[in-house]
């Protein structure tokens, strides 16, 4: 199974992830996992991209794309994968569909999680606290829901047009939220 997961920052991706990738036993890619792996190592790519992050602003389509490539090049993803993170934009979004056609491999499916704004700047407050991310002060939360809504939204489009978009519930406990991904991801059966 090749998912895409799209949502707002604190919509549940990167959780919901987790437990799809046990359940799918597919690898998890998170495009904001490899970019602070970038970061820790102080290669020249983190170097280039941590005051982008730390402002809530997209790292250069160049950079994301680059990285993605080279995480398809490995072995694991040859049986699927979760995307969580990309794309951000509708560049981003044709250059994965150009790149999953050209390696054979497009994606199946698209699962959009749904929850409303307030709810979002409450739960990354919440997370803020937990994990101390560098990117989770109030202005860049601000700045990464703004991009969202006018960058990342259109995404939403482009995956439905292709038939390939599910939107899921995001409100309810971690396991709900889940049962509701799977079940969205059940083949509707035939009629008749
Ligand atoms: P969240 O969605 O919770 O804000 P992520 O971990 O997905 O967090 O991403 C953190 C940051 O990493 C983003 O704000 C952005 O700066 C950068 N980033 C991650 N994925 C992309 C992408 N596809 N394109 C550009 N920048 C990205």
């Amino acid at each position: 199974m090749r998912l895409v997961l799209l949502g707002p920052p604190g919509s549940g991706k990167g959780t919901q992830a987790v437990r799809l990738k046990e359940h799918l036993q597919v690898p998890h890619i998170s495009t904001g996992d490899l970019l602070r792996a970038e970061v820790a190592a102080g290669s020249a790519l983190g170097r280039e991209a941590s005051a982008v992050m730390a402002r809530g602003e997209l790292v250069s389509d160049e950079i994301l794309l680059g990285m993605l490539e080279s995480r398809f090049s490995r072995d694991d993803t040859k049986g699927g994968f979760i995307l969580d993170g990309y794309p951000r934009n509708l560049a981003q979004a044709d250059a994965l569909n150009t790149l999953l056609e050209r390696i054979g491999q497009p994606m199946d499916a698209a699962v959009q999680l749904d929850v409303p704004s307030e709810l979002l700047v409450e739960r990354i407050a919440g997370r803020a606290q937990a994990e101390g991310r560098a990117d989770d002060t109030p202005e860049s939360v601000r700045t990464r829901l703004k991009v969202y809504s006018d960058q990342t939204a259109p995404v939403v489009d482009f995956f439905r047009q292709r038939g390939k978009l599910s939107v899921v519930d995001g409100v309810g406990s971690l396991d709900e939220v889940f049962t509701r991904i799977i079940s969205a991801l059940q083949p509707v059966p035939a009629v008749g």
